[in-house]
């Protein structure tokens, strides 16, 4: 093969990085990758276990010297975000990545580079292959880590001694990710009980709102379209009582809903622009710059045979005003983090029943619960169902993190003059490590790596100066 990164060290480390970047890894199409890694461990004569869905799990016994040293877990994705450019021509599942260099940055012309968490995989190997003494070495490759943290859930930890973890699905020198967010997907179902039409219904409509990410844009002051509908349909139903006849809000849990509308049979329509007029007004006056394109207006419902009835639809309208949406706790630990939140992000249904879905996140595994009996209690108060799925463990924060401090020692020792302060923090989105940490029963762990620009985009770029750093910095980890 020939290599286009060169002058950086050590040179395996990112000619390892090339080799994969020729095998498609897709979510979900990991069995390519999880092949080279185990051909990889046999030619190094190494332990390794690979499961059903093609986890990887590698183990290099500990060096001379380093008998009694206490064993790590590196960990990272073997899975990448397949996004590329409209104009580039790429068949994620069989066409290699085309490298380039520029300016000291790696990228994949037109296309993620995968570097999220291709990062993690060559290093691994590299380390796996170096010829030096060090503690033992375990290596978890997991698989779908983006689309479902299935490889992390259904893995078997039983063969994992380490109890000491170096996650490598971060981004960002000098910073440390110590505690991530767990969370759970709450939907509320209402069977509806429906009534014959007398009329076409009107259709209200919330849209121009800017979304955005339910972890990490949830402390903003941008408004969920769903709840915006509840505000108003709530408005309305005081005045002058209707009936629902259809809403849909928002297309994605983990989002914050842009767009809503509904459905009504309204008996005075003059009222009805009286009260949506408004609306209007306190909410042009009520939004952030984000959420100024934010529009509510009438049109014509489409002709219909059955609505809910009074009861239904008041109990939606209470859903939608009552379920709570946005920030639920801060973080004492960390300035300005959210602990838990919860996003209203979907709102559909069907001629038999209304759903509302709530997404969940938390990094504190007792406050969740709690939020979780929260919402348990609401739909119970209301008449409706509520189910509880897709729960996954957060990253409970630690004080007393032994990792998290020679991170911050050995960053200080290594890279004296960087000008960069090295500190740990805390993310308000799900890693990995919240699973693989529940499922060792407590696991001293922290998430880090190089910089790395724009990930899940083609624009996604590697530093590749950090990388070199990156790598010396976690030998001295190590190494302890
Ligand atoms: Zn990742």
């Amino acid at each position: 093969m020939e290599y286009i990164i060169n002058g950086y060290e050590p040179k395996r480390l990112f000619e390892i990085f090339e080799e994969i970047s020729a095998i498609p890894r897709g979510s979900g199409n990991e069995k390519g990758i999880a092949d080279y890694i185990c051909a990889y461990a046999e030619k190094l004569g190494l332990f390794c276990v690979r499961d059903d869905v093609n986890n990887v799990f590698v183990r290099r016994n500990a060096g001379k010297g380093y008998e009694n040293a206490p064993a790590v877990l590196l960990q990272g994705h073997t899975d990448m975000v397949c996004e590329k450019n409209a104009a580039t021509v790429h068949d994620f599942t069989k066409d290699p990545l085309k490298l380039r260099v520029e300016n000291g940055f790696l990228s994949a012309d037109g296309t993620t580079l995968g570097a999220d968490d291709g990062v993690a995989v060559a290093m691994m190997l590299a380390l796996l292959e170096l010829d030096e003494d060090m503690p033992m070495l375990e290596c978890l490759f997991t698989v779908s880590e983006e689309t479902s943290l299935l490889g992390a859930e259904a893995f078997d930890y039983s063969v994992v001694s380490a109890r000491r973890m170096i996650n490598m699905d971060s981004e960002g020198e000098g910073i440390a990710v110590v505690s991530s967010a767990g969370g759970a997907d709450a939907c509320f179902t209402l069977a509806t009980d429906r009534v014959s039409c007398p009329e076409r219904p009107v259709k209200i409509t919330v849209t121009g709102l800017a979304g955005g990410h339910s972890g990490t844009d949830i402390s903003t002051c941008r408004m969920n379209a769903n709840r915006v509908m509840g505000r108003i349909l709530a408005r309305i139903y005081e005045g002058t009582p209707f009936n629902l006849v259809s809403i849909k809000g928002g297309n994605m849990k983990n989002a914050i809903a842009r767009e809503c509308t509904a459905e009504i049979v309204v008996l005075d329509k003059n009222a009805l622009e009286g009260e949506l007029e408004i609306i209007r007004k306190e909410l042009t006056d009520e939004v952030c710059a984000e959420d100024s394109g934010i529009k509510i207006f009438l049109d014509k419902g489409k002709a219909c045979d059955k609505m809910l009835t009074y009861k239904d639809t008041s109990t939606i309208i209470n859903l939608l005003t009552l379920a709570p949406s946005g920030v639920y706790a801060m973080s004492p630990d960390f300035e300005g983090l959210v602990r838990t939140s919860c996003n209203c992000g979907v709102v559909e249904g069907d001629e038999n029943a209304i759903k509302v879905w709530v997404k969940t996140r938390s990094s504190c595994n007792s406050e969740h619960e709690v939020l979780l009996r929260v919402l348990k209690r609401l739909g119970k108060a209301l008449g409706v169902s509520c189910e509880i799925s897709g729960i996954y463990e957060s990253w409970d924060f630690c004080k007393d993190s032994e990792i998290a401090d020679q991170f911050v020692k050995a960053f200080k020792e290594l890279f004296p003059d960087s000008g960069i302060e090295p500190k740990t923090a805390a993310i308000h989105a799900g890693l990995e490590c919240g699973t693989i940490i529940s499922r060792l029963g407590g696991c001293d762990t922290i998430a880090i790596g190089p910089n790395v620009y724009d990930i899940h985009s083609p624009d996604e770029r590697l530093d590749l100066a950090s990388l070199e750093r990156f790598w010396k910095l976690v030998l001295k980890l190590i190494r302890g």
